[in-house]
């Protein structure tokens, strides 16, 4: 299996599983805040999936500055990501490390 890493800034470290990856995203970096909604959310996947289920391709585009290969690459990462991640097991130790809310 292929490590997962983080593209976060220059993060780049590596994980064994995508969980991992996810719970690092969302705990070890800065919540940004979405720039077409102006909710804070966690940097990463969170971000991602926030991106493409709250907002259309056309209102990230037009927020974010983005071409069309952006939206691609980041729908392409949403998509490996629900595939490999069992994503309860991700948001259940979440809970546990913080009581805060997700999205
Ligand atoms: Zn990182
Ligand atoms: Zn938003």
């Amino acid at each position: 299996m292929s490590a997962w890493e983080c593209d976060i800034d220059d993060c780049g470290k590596q994980f064994g599983s995508v969980e991992d990856a996810i719970v690092h995203q969302t705990t070890e970096h800065e919540r940004r805040e979405c720039e077409v909604c102006g909710s804070v959310v966690p940097d990463g996947y969170f971000a991602i999936r926030h991106a493409f289920d709250e907002h259309s391709r056309a209102e990230y585009v037009r927020s974010y500055d983005a071409d069309s290969s952006a939206v691609r690459v980041r729908e392409q990462v949403r998509d490996e990501v629900e595939e490999a991640a069992d994503l309860k097991s991700v948001v259940d130790r979440l809970d546990e490390l913080d009581g805060s809310e997700l999205p």
